[in-house]
């Protein structure tokens, strides 16, 4: 695979496609029943590898490889951890062009979204968590007779389930927490985009840590997932996708009381008061819609706008957002690249049309932009701003994960902040005024576990990350995550009175 720039996608085409491997013990490994899926670049609709469609079998053959390095892995200190997470980190880094290409092909983004926004995410995950248990505390309480210390235990084995719009990203933000609190992995990433957690296989080995702490099975979610969700060894689940996903996951592990994150979907407001900085505002709503083609849980996708200055916000926006271009990932000037899949475009027309249905009008996108013969068969679609539907409809109500959004006005705060709870998510909101009493008022009234006021998506990674009604539970970043992959354990000792 090229490590440079390539004038095309379509020059990074393999002649044939690539066969991944499951990573087991700190090897490559075929898939026991000798099945692969098709690894499709939704750019050009082009097979670009075969990746294993992993069972039980698989899946049982990784936990144990997972539950043996674990009973040397769990009595590491923290400064070997945090040399660990700081070596993956520093070969990523000296690979970064080559990861941030995977994920470009297997996700349709562009490639300079890739290396600046998912693969230095990953790298920055790594780095943190090592600072972090290098600082890390756990808490002591003198009583006049005693002396209580909390001490943090490893789970065990923990399995790592990761969706496809940051694949690397998301990964690596439970996999170091999980290493930091001497856990071993065993990873399931999505079914679409395979290849970064297989090099990432291949690094552990580059830095030499223990075999199979880290251990990577590819397939799909029904089967290997549910394998893996299923499985006593397993002592905890990190899960990132889907809400109905989470709901079948999180079905099965109760079963046998493991420790459970769950982050899921999203339908996340934002709100424009007539005092917001227009220009700031314009800007920072379409970074929050459009980034990654909008498939980023945190986006924006229901701007709601004030009524006294909800004409001219619309047309600043559609203005702003005609001015985004939909291109080949490999160009730096493309702002979108494609959605990951043909199937994932057709959902995302679906809504569109459901929105036109109910009397909405495209003020601009809505339709698969004429594109270059070589990549015509990519999943593509325009950026999209939808207005004149009600708050009610379909559009406004359910998670498109799409370049598309729906703009509606409003006259007061509180019926503000009634639009923006009205749906079963509570993940992330957006709340653009100069105002600031009404910025903290509204951001305590959100429903939702982020609440951003001028700005999205900055993140300082000790806060805690995640969602509250069908869009997760718990926590993670900074101690939350520690919190997550560990067991606390408290330990008293009987103290002679001074
Ligand atoms: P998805 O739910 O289809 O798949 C997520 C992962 O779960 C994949 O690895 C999949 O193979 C696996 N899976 C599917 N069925 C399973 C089962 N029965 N048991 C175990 N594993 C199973 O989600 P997706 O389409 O990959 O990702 C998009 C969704 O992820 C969106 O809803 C988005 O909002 C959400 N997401 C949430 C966050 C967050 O932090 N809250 C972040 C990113 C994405």
């Amino acid at each position: 695979m090229s490590s440079t720039i390539a004038q095309s996608v379509v020059d990074l085409l393999p002649s044939r496609p690539a066969t991944l491997s499951n990573w087991i013990g700190g090897e490559p490994v075929e898939p026991a029943g000798n099945a692969y899926l098709d690894n499709i670049n939704p750019a050009t609709g082009v097979v670009i590898s075969k990746i294993p469609r992993s069972q039980e079998l698989d899946v049982h053959a990784a936990l144990r490889a997972a539950q043996q390095a674990h009973e040397s892995f769990k009595t590491t200190s923290y400064p070997e951890r945090a040399a660990l997470l700081d070596a993956i980190a520093d070969q990523i880094e000296l690979r970064k062009d080559e990861f941030a290409q995977a994920e470009s092909l297997d996700t349709g983004k562009p490639f300079h979204v890739a290396k600046n926004v998912d693969i230095s995410r990953a790298i920055a995950n790594l780095r943190f968590f090592a600072g972090a248990i290098r600082h890390d505390e756990t808490g002591c309480h003198m009583m006049g007779d005693a002396l209580n210390y909390t001490v943090r235990k490893p789970l065990g084995v923990v399995a790592l389930i990761t969706p496809w719009n940051l694949p690397l990203y998301l990964l690596s933000w439970k996999l170091a927490p999980a290493i930091a609190m001497g856990n071993s992995i065993v990873a399931k990433p999505s079914e679409l985009t395979p290849t970064t957690a297989t090099l990432l296989a291949e690094v552990f080995n580059e830095v030499g840590a223990p075999k199979g702490l880290y251990n990577v099975v590819h397939g799909r979610g029904i089967e290997a997932g549910t394998a893996l969700t299923n499985h006593p060894i397993v002592k905890a689940i990190s899960f990132t996708g889907g809400t109905q996903t989470g709901r079948y996951v999180s079905q099965s592990g109760a079963e046998q009381f493991k420790k459970m994150s769950l982050e899921m979907g999203g339908k996340n407001a934002a709100i424009v008061f007539e005092d917001a900085d227009l220009e700031r505002t314009i800007n920072g709503i379409r970074r929050a819609s459009f980034l990654n083609q909008g498939q980023i849980c945190l986006c924006a996708s229901r701007i709601l706008v004030q009524r006294s200055i909800y004409d001219v916000f619309v047309k600043g926006l559609v203005e702003a957002v005609k001015e985004l271009k939909v291109g080949d990932p490999q160009h730096s000037s493309s702002d979108l690249g494609s959605l990951i899949s043909s199937e994932h475009q057709q959902k995302v027309m679906g809504y569109v049309q459901s929105a036109i249905d109910d009397g909405g009008r495209v003020l601009c996108g809505g339709k698969v932009p004429d594109m270059p013969d070589a990549v015509q068969h990519g999943a593509w679609f325009q950026p999209t701003v939808i207005v004149d539907v009600e708050t009610s409809c379909k559009i406004s109500m359910e998670e498109v994960f799409g370049p598309v959004v729906v703009v509606h006005p409003f006259d007061t705060e509180e019926e503000a902040i009634a639009i923006a709870n009205g749906t079963q998510y509570g993940l992330a909101s957006t709340i653009w005024t100069q105002h600031l009493e009404r910025a903290h008022r509204v951001a305590v009234a959100m429903d939702t576990g982020l609440v951003w006021v001028n700005t999205w998506l900055h993140r300082d990674l000790r806060t805690p990350f995640g969602g509250v009604k069908n869009s997760g539970i718990g926590r993670e970043g900074g101690h939350y995550s520690l919190d997550f992959y560990s067991n606390p354990q408290n330990i008293c000792i009987s103290l002679p009175r001074i």
